[in-house]
């Protein structure tokens, strides 16, 4: 289980020294093991806050978060685990695969250079694994360049998995493919997410795609919590 408790963030001012408004506002979520769990809501509303912070990419002004039963933030008691411990995967926008590396060695990059080591024949086969997961066991030895998006991606969501990872965040990772490879990307990735049972942190400002994924969702606006549930609910609601 992840739990977030009463996060909150204020990024630093701006060149003009004007204190901008907080980015999270005592923000409190449980999400389950293995669940598919969406944040929805409009730019700038802070999904991707929420998502930094559960990284340890960014750290909230004050708050806890518990992963496990395991604190790997919390203010009061100066806890902050760096992100390359926490046990996560990620797939980012920013977060794009290296042009001038192979697949195999982009698939491979968190276990060679991530924490604890991993023997080189075990590299190997985990980095075929995750590769097999994603359908690209045939594309080891590619430049990652020649590849296409959908390709792209799939890499990316490889390398995220290899550490076999509790729980995967994962920020708009779509958004930048066409409508139609979006659609079948889409019903692939939560697949393979349940089928491996990983928790997952989905971050969209798509409706449409928040609603037909997601076991539940949390609509933010300006920083808070407005609304919390499943599908269903989500969509009944006004
Ligand atoms: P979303 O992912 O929902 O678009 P963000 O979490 O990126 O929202 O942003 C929430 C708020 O925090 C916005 O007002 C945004 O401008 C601000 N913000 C985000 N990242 C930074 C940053 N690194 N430095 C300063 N302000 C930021
Ligand atoms: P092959 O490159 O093995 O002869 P194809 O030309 O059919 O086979 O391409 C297979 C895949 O290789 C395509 O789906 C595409 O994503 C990727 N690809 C595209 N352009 C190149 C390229 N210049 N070099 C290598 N692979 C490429």
């Amino acid at each position: 289980m992840l739990s977030l408790e009463n996060l909150q963030k204020t990024y630093p001012p701006t060149g003009d020294g004007e204190t901008p408004p907080p980015a999270l506002v005592d923000l409190s979520l449980e999400i389950a093991q293995g669940e598919f769990f969406t944040l929805l809501g409009p730019s700038g509303c802070g999904k991707s806050t929420t998502l930094q912070c559960i990284a340890g990419l960014e750290h909230p002004t004050s708050g806890r978060i518990i992963m496990d039963g395991r604190t790997v933030f919390c203010s009061d008691a100066n806890i902050a685990v760096p992100p390359n411990r926490r046990g996560l995967g990620m797939v980012f926008q920013s977060y794009a695969i290296w042009p001038h590396l192979t697949v195999f060695e982009n698939v491979a990059f968190p276990l060679r250079y991530g924490p604890g080591g991993t023997a080189r024949g075990d590299v190997r086969a985990r980095v075929l694994a995750a590769l097999a997961r994603v359908g690209l066991q045939d594309f080891a030895d590619r430049p990652a360049p020649y590849l296409s998006g959908g390709q792209q991606q799939r890499v990316a969501l490889a390398r995220s998995l290899v550490n076999e990872p509790s729980i995967i965040l994962l920020d708009e990772p779509l958004s930048n493919l066409d409508a139609k490879l979006r659609d079948s990307m889409r019903v692939e990735l939560r697949d393979l997410v349940k089928s491996l049972g990983i928790t997952t942190i989905y971050v969209t400002h798509d409706q449409t795609e928040a609603l037909s994924m997601s076991d539940r969702i949390a609509l933010l606006n300006k920083g808070r919590l407005v609304q919390l549930g499943t599908p269903d609910e989500i969509y009944k609601r006004p």
